[in-house]
């Protein structure tokens, strides 16, 4: 930052809300830095279930809410919460929608299963009696869940028993009844979170990871007007001005926050969810299953994800932390439920989790609401009327845009710019399209898989990426050294990395490519290639790629693998 340099806006965090916050505010023109103290997405937004979802479930917890005892005690609030809770879904749909038509490159329908083994569910879902019949309403609501969507999104249908032992042969034909099919959209959550950074770097945003905001700076009369900011990577310090900071810490906002001056009031929970990531052959690989009433009532989603089986998640409240280390009690027992509808003779076994990982939810709540504020809804934004310090905290994934669009609205006020991010496609939109990795494979002479993989993960870019390739000297593939055998990705992804912002080998194994998160070992085994070509490409001192594998080691370890 050029000395004397005053910022409209100082973004605290480069999670999907803080680099999406970045995005909007740089393109309604406003100037703008973005700090991360860790790597673009290190925390909650690249561990997620991957869905861009548009609510079913509030669906059904505002359906069961409003038919309560509560309709009659409390109709108006009753009534109200429930218009709240459907706008909120409609919010999901357009949301959905703006990524699966403007960033197809990140995103891809995902069918997903709900079978139903009695006609009859007890307990019910969610508690109400009604919910004990979804098996016979389940076509019914999820074709208002398709309406929802004006009808966008591919259509829910019915897998008749026959039916799903074709297209779901791991299915347990014993005792099913039938299966409802419903659309979500899918993603690859940290390339998403990098694509929207990248975007907010091109639109003019000064974003930087392994930035860590360390104080808050205060004026004589109290307000904050900027913040001390440490780079991770050189220990060096320096100060960064703005006229307003909004701090998108996620679960960590209250750290952040308890650097304002005065009595802070705690606003934002953790929620920890552990994954489990199986070898692809437990579900097929284009249809999902969700258990919508698992032993203790929670969903369980089993989808495929980058050519594995991602099952989860749990749901335990507790302070968030950095490293991944999922309890075994948790892993065990995803294994147990996800058995339930899969065939008998196809046991999910603890040898066959390759990776198993954590996320914290940040669960908010609204510290300056006043009696008669508006119900809060699934995020909260809050600006301390001592500091002038807005935070923004809770949502989810889905609703990254309209979380950015709502802070930067509060920040410039009624007269201020408008929002422009529904209409801008992200980092890796241009050029892509259906057949781009056919014209990999016809340039290159590359490997399918490998030329599939690229399109998905780096949209239009992939050609870039393919400018770095070096020729592996076989017959075929001509291009794509790849980097462990068994997995699409290749040496040329590190290179390309280190454009991306990638500065530690954890970097690449766990946000970049994917593969911390799919396969420990694999990720082990990547570690020292992956070392090679940084040290070259960042100039790293002998002692400096020691450290690196070392702290990539302890990194990796945190994940539970078999
Ligand atoms: C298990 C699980 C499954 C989920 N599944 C889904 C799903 O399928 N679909 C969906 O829509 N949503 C899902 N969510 C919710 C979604 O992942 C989160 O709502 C979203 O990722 C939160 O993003 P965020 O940017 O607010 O938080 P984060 O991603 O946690 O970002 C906050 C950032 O602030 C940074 N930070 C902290 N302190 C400092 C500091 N001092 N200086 C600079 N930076 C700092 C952190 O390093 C972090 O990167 C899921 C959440 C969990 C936990």
């Amino acid at each position: 930052q050029e000395a004397g340099v005053i910022f409209d806006v100082l973004v605290v965090g480069g999670g999907a809300t803080g680099a999406g916050t970045a995005l909007d505010a740089a393109s309604r023109g406003l100037s703008v830095a973005c700090v991360e103290r860790g790597d673009f997405a290190s925390e909650t937004s690249s561990r997620s279930t991957k869905l861009i979802w548009a609510g079913i479930r509030y669906m059904g917890t505002a359906t069961a809410a409003l038919l309560s005892p509560k309709l009659w005690q409390h109709p108006v609030d009753t009534v109200h919460q429930f218009v709240g809770e459907m706008k909120m879904v409609w919010h999901c749909h357009v949301e959905r929608r703006y990524m699966t038509s403007v960033n197809r490159h990140l995103c891809n329908w995902i069918p997903i299963a709900v079978p139903f083994n009695s006609w009859h569910i007890s307990p019910p879902p969610m508690g109400h009696p009604l919910f004990g019949y979804f098996p016979f309403l389940a076509p019914v609501v999820f074709k208002f869940y398709d309406a929802l969507s004006v009808f966008t999104c591919p259509p829910s249908y019915v897998l008749t028993k026959s039916r799903a032992q074709r297209d779901f042969p791991q299915l347990d034909p014993d005792g099913l009844k039938y299966a409802a099919v419903f659309y979500e959209a899918q993603h690859n959550d940290s390339r998403t979170n990098l694509a929207i950074a990248m975007t907010a770097a091109e639109k003019g945003a000064a974003i930087a990871n392994y930035t860590e905001m360390v104080d808050l700076i205060h004026n004589e009369a109290g307000r904050v007007v900027g913040a001390v900011v440490l780079d991770r990577m050189t220990g060096k310090q320096w100060k960064v001005y703005a006229k307003k900071v909004v701090l998108a810490g996620g679960p960590f906002t209250d750290q952040l926050r308890s650097m304002e001056a005065g009595k802070i009031p705690p606003a934002v929970r953790g929620s920890a969810g552990t994954h489990i990531v199986l070898p692809g052959y437990f579900v097929p690989h284009n249809m999902g299953l969700l258990d919508c009433n698992t032993s203790d009532g929670r969903f369980l989603f089993i989808l495929p994800w980058l050519g594995h089986t991602l099952i989860g998640t749990t749901d335990k409240k507790g302070p968030a932390e950095t490293l991944q280390n999922p309890p075994e009690d948790e892993v065990v027992w995803l294994l147990k439920e996800s058995q339930k509808f899969l065939r008998k003779d196809l046991k999910v076994r603890r040898s066959d989790v390759l990776s198993a990982w954590r996320g914290w939810r940040p669960l908010a709540v609204d510290p300056h609401a006043t009696a008669d504020s508006p119900v809060s809804r699934d995020h909260v934004i809050s600006e301390n009327p001592e500091s002038g310090v807005i935070f923004i905290a809770g949502g989810k994934w889905t609703t990254w845009r309209e979380m950015a669009q709502e802070v930067i609205d509060r920040v410039v006020g009624p007269s201020g710019p408008p929002s422009l991010t529904l209409d801008i496609p992200l980092h890796g939109a241009e050029g892509y399209e259906n057949n781009l990795a056919i014209q990999l494979i016809q340039r290159y002479g590359m490997d399918t898989t490998v030329a599939e993989h690229l399109v998905k993960t780096y949209g239009g870019r992939a050609w870039e990426v393919c400018e770095l390739m070096q020729p592996t000297g076989k017959a075929w593939p001509k291009f794509g050294n790849l980097l462990v055998e068994g997995f699409p990705y290749i040496d040329a992804e590190v290179l390309y990395a280190t454009r991306e912002y990638a500065c530690t080998i954890e970097d690449v194994l766990s946000r970049r490519t994917r593969l911390a998160y799919l396969n420990r070992d694999a990720a082990v085994a990547a570690i020292e290639p992956v070392a090679d070509i940084l040290a070259r490409e960042l100039g790293w001192t002998a002692k400096a790629k020691e450290q690196q594998i070392q702290a990539a080691r302890n990194y990796v370890e945190s994940y539970s693998g078999r």
